[in-house]
C-alpha cells in the first residue's frame, strides 16, 4: 500500500521539447531504482522561462534541466553556479541545494565520464571540432580532466579563439585555435579526436566533416557528441579504421546519470538508461 502520493518533481524546460528523449531515460531510472520521483518534459518559450522557473520553485521541484534555447538565459533566475558551469557560461542542470538554486553543466562531465571508460584523459592531446555550447563544455571538462593540449578547429574564427582563450585562462591545459581549412588533416600526434559540431545531426545524417579521413589513425580515440544518429558517418569511418570510439548516446546517458545523482543522491544504473533510450529511439 502507498501512503505517500507526493513525488519529488524534476523535469526539463526547452523549446522544442517533443523530440527530447531524456524524459524516457530518466523515468526508467527512477522506476528501476524505486525512486519516488517524476520527470516532466515541458515546452517553454523564452518569454515564459522566468515564469516556468518561478513555477518550479513555487511547486517545490527539486531540480530541472534546461536545453535549447535556455542554457544561458536561465542563469539570471538562479542563486549561483557550479565551478565548470561558471567557466562554460551555460547550464543544463539546475539543482536545489540548501534552499538555493544552483546551475550546473553536465554536458562536458557526461562526455568525460564516457571518455574515461575508454582512455585515461590525463596528458592527452585533443583535437576538438566545434566551438558552440557543447564544444565549450567538452573543452573545459577535458582540460579539467587533465588533457595536456586542446586544438580547437572551428569554422568561425572568433568563436574558436574564444574557446581556446577560455581554456588557457582557466585551466592548466594549453589550447590554440586552428583554422578549419578544406580537407583538414588531423595532426598525427592527436590522441583523442572529437566532433562537437552539429554536422551529421538528424535529419542531415549524410553531412560529413570537411576533413581528410585518411588522417584518422587507428590509435586515435574518436568521439562524436551527436546522439541522433548514434553512429554518425564520422564514427563509422573511425570504427572501420579500428579506432576506439565514444558516441553521443553514451554522453547523453552519462550526463543524465550525473544529473539524477544531483537530484536524488543515488548512482543510477547507466545501462537501464541506455537500454531505454535505444528502446524509445528504435536503435
Ligand atoms: P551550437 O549551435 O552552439 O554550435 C554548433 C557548432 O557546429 C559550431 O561550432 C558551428 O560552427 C559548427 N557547425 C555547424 N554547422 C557547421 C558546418 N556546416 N561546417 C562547420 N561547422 C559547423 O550547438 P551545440 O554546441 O549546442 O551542439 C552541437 C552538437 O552537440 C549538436 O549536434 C548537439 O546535438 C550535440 N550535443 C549533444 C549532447 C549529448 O548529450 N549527446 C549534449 C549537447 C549537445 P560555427 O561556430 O562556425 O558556427
Amino acid at each position: 500500500m502507498t501512503t505517500d502520493f507526493l513525488p519529488e518533481i524534476t523535469g526539463s524546460f526547452a523549446n522544442p521539447a517533443s523530440e527530447n528523449p531524456t524524459v524516457a531515460m530518466v523515468e526508467a531510472a527512477y522506476k528501476h531504482h524505486n525512486l519516488h520521483f517524476r520527470y516532466l518534459n515541458c515546452e517553454v518559450t523564452s518569454e515564459n522561462l522566468k515564469n516556468a522557473v518561478e513555477g518550479a520553485k513555487a511547486m517545490g521541484w527539486v531540480g530541472f534541466n534546461c536545453s535549447i534555447p535556455h542554457k544561458v538565459d536561465v542563469i539570471q533566475y538562479l542563486d549561483g553556479l557550479g565551478e565548470s558551469a561558471k567557466l562554460i557560461g551555460a547550464v543544463n542542470t539546475i539543482v536545489k541545494r540548501d534552499n538555493k538554486w544552483i546551475g550546473e553543466n553536465t554536458d562536458g562531465k557526461g562526455f568525460v565520464k564516457a571518455m574515461k571508460e575508454v582512455i585515461d584523459t590525463k596528458g592527452k592531446k585533443v583535437t576538438l571540432f566545434g566551438a558552440g555550447g557543447a564544444a565549450r563544455a567538452v573543452a573545459v571538462e577535458m582540460a579539467l580532466a587533465g588533457a595536456k593540449e586542446i586544438l580547437i578547429v572551428n569554422r568561425s574564427e572568433e568563436r574558436g579563439k574564444e574557446v581556446a582563450e577560455l581554456v588557457n585562462t582557466n585551466t592548466n591545459a594549453k589550447s590554440s585555435y586552428v583554422s578549419w581549412v578544406d580537407n583538414y588533416s588531423i595532426e598525427s600526434d592527436s590522441d583523442i579526436v572529437i566532433n562537437a559540431t552539429s554536422i551529421g545531426l538528424f535529419p542531415n545524417v549524410d553531412d560529413q566533416l570537411n576533413i581528410n579521413f585518411d588522417s584518422i589513425l587507428p590509435e586515435m580515440v574518436v568521439a562524436d557528441g551527436i546522439h541522433n544518429p548514434p553512429l554518425t558517418h564520422f564514427l563509422k569511418t573511425a570504427i572501420a579504421k579500428g579506432c576506439k570510439t565514444v558516441n553521443g548516446l553514451q554522453m547523453l546517458v552519462n550526463q543524465g546519470v550525473i544529473g539524477v545523482k544531483y537530484w536524488t543522491n543515488v548512482d543510477v544504473d547507466a545501462k537501464v538508461m541506455h537500454d531505454e533510450l535505444k528502446n524509445v529511439l528504435g536503435i
